[in-house]
C-alpha cells in the first residue's frame, strides 16, 4: 500500500515536471517566433556545451534580446564570415552587423584573432631597439625559395584617433608624438605622471599625436613582396626636415644592422615617400650624396644615358615620389584656376571640362557603389564627378581624368577655328605626356623596355615644357618628384641588372609600381 502510495506521488510529480517543460518550451518557441534573438545559433550551442536547463535558455534568450547578454562563442565560420565583411565593406559595416540580430564579432575581437605579428609602437622619439625588433619579427622567416633582392624604404602617415591609450605589457601612455621623452610617460604607481603629460600637452610641450608614422620596408621580388611596417610613430608632424633626415637614417642603420635585413634580404635601392614637403629635402639629403664615377657598378649601365641625374646615395640609393601620389597631384594641378601652361595656351578646369564634351566613344560610367546607386544622368555630370571629386584620394578616378585627357588628341581638327586649332595643339602635347606617364603603369602588356621608354618619353617632354614654362607648368615640386619617380625606375633596372641579370624581378619590378598604384584606390 505504502509502495503504491510513492510511486503514485513521483508519477505525479513527473508528470507536474513535464507539464512545466512543455509550458516553458511553448514560451520559448513563442518568445523565438515573435523577436529577432541576437546570435540565436550561438545561444543554443551554449544550452547544450553548459548544460544549460530550458528554463537558462529562455532566461538568456529574453536576456539577449534585452542586451543584457551578449553569447560569445563565435564558431569559426562566424569568424571568417565577419573578417570577409570587415575587409569588403570597412569598420562601418561589421557595426552595423554588430548591433543586428546576426550579432557579429566586433573589430576587436577580430583584430585580436588576426594579429599575426606582434610590433612595438614608438613612444615619444623612436628607438633603435623597438626598429630592429620590429625587422626581426617582420622578416625572420622566409620562403622556401628565399633569395636576396632590392629593398624600397617606403614612408607614409595614416590617419589615428588623436588620444592617448595605456600599454598594459610595458605599463607606459602611447599616443604622444615624439617630442615626449620615453621616461616621462611610464605611469608607475601613481597619477603623478599622468598630470605631468596633461602639464605638458596644454604648455604645448609635446602633442598628441593626430597621425602614426609608417615606415616600411619592401623587397623587390615576385614573390613576398608585401610592404612591411618597421616603425609605427604617433605623430604632431611638427618637426623639420632635419629630423625627418635623421629619422630616415636610423632606418637605414636598422636595416644595415640587423642580422634579418640588408644580411638576409638585400640593400635599399630606393627610399618612397608621399608629396610630404618636410620629408622631400630629407631625401634629397639622402639621395644626392654623390656622383656616380666609372668606379661605381651602376656607372656602366647609366654613365652614358644622356640627360640622366647621375646623383645618388649610398649603394646607388635613390629617391622615389609615390607614383599615385604624383598622378593624384597633377589632376589637382589641371583642375586647379591656375591650370597648367603648354605652349602659350593655359589648361584648366574649366577648358579641359568644356573640350571633354567632344569626346566620343568614352564609357563615362563609373563602378562604384555611388555610382550604381546614382547614375549620372548626363555626360556633363559625368564630367563634373571627374573633375570635382568627392574623394581627391580616389586613384582610379585620377587615372580614368588623365586617360580621358590624353584622348583629346583623337579629335577630328578639321572644323577647327585657329584659336581652337591651337588649343588642341596643346591638347595633344598634354595627351602625348599623359599617356607615357600613365600607360606604363596600368598596362599589363607592355614590356619592361616599353614601360621604360615611355617613362623616359614623358622625362623629356616634361623637361622640355618645364624649361619654357617653369612652374608655370607644373609646380616646381611636383616636377622634381615625377623626374625622382622616372629616374629610380631606371635605376632600378640597371641595379637588378647587377645584382641577378636572369631574375624574374628584372621584368616584374615595374609592375609591382603599377599594382602599388592601380590598389591604391581600394586601400
Ligand atoms: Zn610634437
Amino acid at each position: 500500500m505504502k509502495q503504491a502510495t510513492l510511486t503514485s506521488l513521483n508519477d505525479s510529480r513527473m508528470l507536474d515536471r513535464l507539464l512545466q517543460v512543455e509550458s516553458t518550451l511553448k514560451n520559448l518557441l513563442k518568445f523565438l517566433a515573435t523577436h529577432d534573438v541576437p546570435a540565436l545559433p550561438r545561444l543554443f550551442r551554449n544550452w547544450l556545451d553548459q548544460n544549460w536547463s530550458l528554463e537558462k535558455l529562455f532566461e538568456m534568450t529574453q536576456l539577449s534580446v534585452e542586451g543584457k547578454y551578449q553569447a560569445r562563442n563565435f564558431s569559426e565560420m562566424e569568424l571568417d564570415i565577419a573578417t570577409v565583411v570587415y575587409e569588403l565593406g570597412g569598420g562601418a559595416t561589421l557595426y552595423a552587423l554588430q548591433k543586428s540580430p546576426f550579432a557579429f564579432p566586433s573589430r576587436n575581437t577580430l583584430a585580436k584573432r588576426r594579429r599575426e605579428y606582434q610590433l612595438r609602437i614608438s613612444i615619444g622619439e623612436p628607438r633603435m631597439q623597438d626598429i630592429l625588433h620590429n625587422i626581426e619579427v617582420m622578416f625572420k622567416t622566409t620562403q622556401p625559395e628565399h633569395r636576396r633582392c632590392g629593398i624600397t624604404l617606403s614612408m607614409d602617415e595614416i590617419a589615428s584617433d588623436g588620444r592617448l591609450c595605456y600599454l598594459t605589457a610595458t605599463d607606459e601612455i602611447a599616443g604622444v608624438c615624439e617630442h615626449a621623452k620615453r621616461d616621462s610617460v611610464k605611469m608607475g604607481t601613481d597619477l603623478e605622471i599622468v598630470r605631468a603629460v596633461r602639464e605638458a600637452i596644454r604648455d604645448g610641450k609635446i602633442h598628441v599625436g593626430q597621425e602614426v608614422f609608417v615606415a616600411a620596408f619592401a623587397r623587390n621580388d615576385d614573390v613576398d613582396y608585401g610592404a612591411r611596417p618597421v616603425l609605427l610613430m604617433p605623430t604632431c608632424k611638427q618637426g623639420s626636415f632635419r629630423d625627418s633626415a635623421l629619422l630616415i637614417e636610423k632606418l637605414r642603420q636598422a636595416w644595415e644592422m640587423s642580422l634579418y635585413g640588408e644580411a638576409l634580404h638585400g640593400s635599399i635601392w630606393s627610399i618612397a615617400s608621399d608629396g610630404d614637403p618636410k620629408r622631400r629635402p630629407a631625401l634629397y639629403l639622402h639621395c644626392m650624396a654623390h656622383k656616380l664615377t666609372a668606379a661605381d657598378a651602376l656607372h656602366q649601365h647609366l654613365g652614358n644615358l644622356p640627360g640622366l641625374n647621375l646623383f645618388t646615395g649610398s649603394g646607388g640609393m635613390t629617391q622615389d615620389l609615390d607614383v599615385k601620389h604624383d598622378l593624384k597631384r597633377i589632376c589637382k594641378t589641371i583642375c586647379a584656376r591656375e591650370g597648367i601652361l603648354i605652349n602659350g595656351t593655359t589648361i584648366n578646369k574649366s577648358l579641359l571640362g568644356s573640350w571633354l564634351e567632344r569626346l566620343s566613344d568614352v564609357d563615362w560610367s563609373e563602378n562604384s557603389i555611388y555610382a550604381l546607386l546614382n547614375p549620372a544622368s548626363s555626360i556633363v555630370e559625368a564630367i563634373h564627378a571627374l573633375l570635382d571629386p568627392k574623394d581627391p584620394q580616389d586613384v582610379p578616378r585620377a587615372i580614368k581624368l588623365l586617360r580621358v585627357t590624353a584622348d583629346l588628341r583623337g579629335i577630328d581638327n578639321s572644323d577647327l577655328n585657329p584659336s581652337e586649332y591651337s588649343t588642341h595643339r596643346a591638347f595633344s602635347l598634354l595627351g602625348e605626356l599623359l599617356e607615357a606617364l600613365v600607360e606604363p603603369f596600368i598596362n599589363p602588356e607592355f614590356t619592361l623596355s616599353q614601360q621604360i621608354t615611355s617613362l623616359v618619353k614623358f622625362a623629356h617632354i616634361a623637361c622640355a615644357l618645364f624649361l619654357k614654362h617653369g612652374g608655370a607648368f607644373l609646380p616646381q615640386h611636383l616636377y622634381g618628384d615625377l623626374q625622382c619617380m622616372v629616374r629610380t625606375a631606371i635605376f632600378r633596372v640597371a641595379h637588378t641588372k647587377l645584382l641577378d641579370p636572369n631574375s624574374k624581378s628584372f621584368c616584374v619590378c615595374l609592375v609591382m609600381m603599377y599594382l602599388r598604384c592601380y590598389l591604391g584606390g581600394y586601400e
